[in-house]
C-alpha cells in the first residue's frame, strides 16, 4: 500500500513554506512540475523545477484561468497505475503519473473578508485548483494530495523516514481532509451568491462554510469545537473585530451572537439601548436617555446575573459607558463602533474581550439558521419578523395608554430573543423582569415577577418592579392562569401572539382585571 514519489506538482497561491518543501523533496530526488507564480518561487530560490507548461504543451492563458486544465496534468492524476488501458493511454499520449499534489486555492473566503468588489471576488474562484485536488483525491489509491502548508510537515516526516513512500492510510487522510477543503470553498461560494440574491430556501443554499478557527474546547472543556464562517459579510459576531482580549471562547461567540441580535432591533436613531446576556438569555435590556443610562437601566433589570455577562450596545461605546462597564467583570462588549477614550478605559481590563461591528444586523434580513439533530440538521429561515411590523390587534374592553404600547412592543421584541416559555415584563423603556427556557409558561411569568421582586430589593424599592408593567409572551396562554400570574405580578398590559382555543376565557380574565391586551398574531418560538 506503499506509493513512492517520483513526481510532484506544486501549484499554491498562499507560497508559505512552498520553498522548503521544494527544497526537501528536491533532496529526496522528486521531479517538481509547477505552476507560474510557484514555478517563479522555486526558480528564485535555486531549485530545478519544470513549468507545467513545458508539460502539457500549452501556455497558460486568460489571465490564468486555464493553466493546469488539460489531459497531460488530469491524465497524470487519474490514472490507474495498474490498469492496463490506462497505462497503454499514458504511453500513447506521453503522460507522465504525477504523485503528489501540494495546491491551496485562490484566497476566495479572504478576497471576500476583504470586501472585494463583485468581478475581483469572482475572479477568484479558482476552478483548475479544485479540479487538481479532487482527481487527486479519488485517486488516493496511488496519489497524494497537501492542501494546507500546515501538513507539510507530516508530509516530509513520513517521506524522509520511509525512503519517499506514503502510505495507503495517510493518503485517505489528505483525501479526505482535500475534499473538505473543495466543499468548504464550493459552500462559502455558493452562500455568497445566496446573500446577494437574498435567497432563503434551505434547497438552494449549502449549510456550511469555512473553519475560521479552532477553539480550545467548546461548550464543556471535554468537548473539541470550530468557528465556521459562511462568508457572510454583514456585521455580527463572525465578522467583528476584536480589538482587546482572548480569543472567543464557544460559550462567548454562542452568547455574543444572541446579544448583538436582540440589541439589533433597537435603531441607533431611536436612541440608545443595550442588552445583557447570560448563557444565551438576555439578564437586562434597557433604552436610555444616554448609552450610559441605557446600560445602567440594563443591569439593574438583573445586576446578579449579568455578572460576567456579554454586553451588546447599539450606539458607538463612549467613554461614560465604558467607566460604567468595567466596574463589573464582563466577558465581552460588542458594539457598531468604540471612541479612542472608551478604548482606552476598557484597555484597564486585559481580559476584556472588545468586539466592534462596523454596523448593525439587520433584523428584517434574510438568512437561514440551523441547529443539529442526532443524523441531521434542522435549517429554517431566521426569524426575521420584528414587532414594529406586526398588525398588532387590541382584544380587550380598554386599549392600551401610549406608554403601555410601548413598553408592550419593547417586551414583545425581547421575547424574540429569549428561551421558550418566555415571559417578559417590561416599564419605562426597560425590562424588569425575563422569565426564560421553563416548560411552564406559568412558572416562566412566576419566575420574572420574583426576579422582579429581587431587582427591587436590590435597588431599595418599595414594591416591584412590575407594578405597572408590560408583559409579553412569546406564544399564546393556553390558558388564563399564565396571564392570571402576570396579573399578580402587577402587569397592566398584556401582547401575546393570540390564537388559543381559550383566547375568549383568557380576554374575560383580562376585561375582568380592567388589562389591556393586544394580539400580534405572530409566534417567537425559540427552543
Ligand atoms: P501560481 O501562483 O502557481 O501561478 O498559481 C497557483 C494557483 O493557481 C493555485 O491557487 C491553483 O489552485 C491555481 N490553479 C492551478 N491551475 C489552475 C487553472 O487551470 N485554472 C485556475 N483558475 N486556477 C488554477
Amino acid at each position: 500500500d506503499r506509493v513512492k514519489i517520483r513526481t510532484a506538482l506544486l501549484s499554491v497561491f498562499d507560497k508559505t513554506g512552498v520553498v522548503d518543501l521544494a527544497r526537501a523533496l528536491n533532496d529526496l530526488g522528486v521531479r517538481l512540475l509547477s505552476t507560474g507564480g510557484t514555478y517563479k518561487a522555486l526558480i528564485e530560490a535555486g531549485l530545478p523545477a519544470t513549468d507545467v507548461s513545458d508539460v502539457t504543451g500549452f501556455p497558460e492563458i486568460m489571465d490564468g484561468r486555464v493553466k493546469t486544465l488539460h489531459p497531460s496534468v488530469h491524465g497524470g492524476l487519474l490514472a490507474i497505475r495498474d490498469d492496463e488501458e490506462h497505462v497503454e493511454a499514458m504511453r500513447a499520449h506521453k503522460i507522465e503519473a504525477i504523485d503528489l499534489a501540494v495546491i491551496n486555492l485562490y484566497p476566495f473566503e479572504a478576497v471576500l473578508a476583504a470586501g472585494g468588489d463583485y468581478p475581483t471576488t469572482v475572479e477568484n474562484i479558482d476552478i483548475g485548483g479544485p479540479a487538481m485536488i479532487r482527481a487527486s483525491a479519488k485517486n488516493h489509491a496511488y496519489v497524494t494530495v497537501v492542501t494546507d502548508p500546515a501538513d507539510y510537515t507530516q508530509l516530509l516526516d513520513v517521506l524522509k523516514a520511509d525512503d519517499c513512500q506514503t502510505p495507503y492510510a495517510l493518503r485517505q487522510q489528505f483525501a479526505a481532509r482535500a475534499y473538505a477543503r473543495t466543499a468548504a470553498y464550493d459552500a462559502t461560494i455558493s452562500n455568497w451568491f445566496a446573500d446577494a440574491l437574498a435567497i432563503e430556501a434551505p434547497r438552494h443554499r449549502v449549510i456550511g462554510g469555512s473553519l475560521r478557527e479552532e477553539m480550545r474546547y467548546g461548550e464543556n472543556p471535554h468537548q473539541k469545537a470550530g468557528f465556521y464562517v459562511s462568508g457572510d459579510q454583514r456585521p455580527g459576531v463572525a465578522t467583528a473585530k476584536l480589538l482587546q482580549g482572548k480569543q472567543l471562547s464557544y460559550n462567548n461567540i454562542n452568547d455574543t451572537d444572541a446579544a448583538f441580535e436582540l440589541v439589533s432591533e433597537f435603531l441607533p436613531e431611536n436612541g440608545p439601548a443595550c442588552a445583557i446576556i447570560k448563557h444565551a438569555n438576555p439578564c437586562g435590556v434597557a433604552v436610555g436617555k444616554t448609552l450610559a443610562d441605557a446600560y445602567r437601566r440594563a443591569l439593574a433589570c438583573d445586576s446578579v446575573s449579568a455578572f460576567g455577562g456579554i454586553i451588546a450596545l447599539n450606539q458607538t461605546l463612549d467613554a461614560e459607558t465604558a467607566e460604567e462597564i468595567v466596574k463589573l467583570f464582563t466577558e465581552v462588549i460588542i458594539a457598531p463602533d468604540v471612541t479612542d477614550e472608551a478604548k482606552a478605559i476598557i484597555a484597564r481590563k486585559a481580559n476584556l474581550r472588545l468586539l466592534v461591528t462596523g454596523g448593525l444586523a439587520d433584523p428584517r434580513a434574510p438568512g437561514l439558521t440551523a441547529k443539529t439533530v442526532s443524523g441531521g440538521l434542522l435549517v429554517q429561515s431566521r426569524d426575521n419578523l420584528v414587532v414594529e411590523d406586526l398588525d398588532l390587534k387590541v382584544v380587550t374592553k380598554r386599549a392600551p395608554t401610549a406608554s403601555e404600547l410601548e413598553d408592550m412592543k419593547l417586551a414583545f421584541k425581547i421575547a424574540k430573543h429569549v428561551k421558550s416559555n418566555a415571559v417578559i415584563y417590561a416599564k419605562d423603556g426597560q425590562a424588569v423582569g425575563i422569565g426564560a427556557g421553563q416548560m411552564s409558561r406559568v412558572d416562566s411569568a412566576r419566575i420574572a415577577a420574583m426576579k422582579a421582586e429581587d431587582a427591587a430589593k436590590a435597588l431599595g424599592l418599595g414594591e416591584p418592579l412590575t407594578r405597572g408593567s408590560a408583559v409579553a409572551s412569546e406564544a399564546f396562554y393556553p390558558f388564563a392562569d399564565g396571564l392570571l400570574a402576570a396579573i399578580a405580578a402587577g402587569a397592566t398590559a398584556v401582547i401575546q401572539p393570540g390564537g388559543s382555543m381559550r383566547d375568549a376565557e383568557v380576554i374575560a380574565a383580562a376585561d375582568e382585571h380592567n388589562v389591556a391586551m393586544v394580539f400580534t398574531g405572530v409566534r417567537h418560538f425559540r427552543h
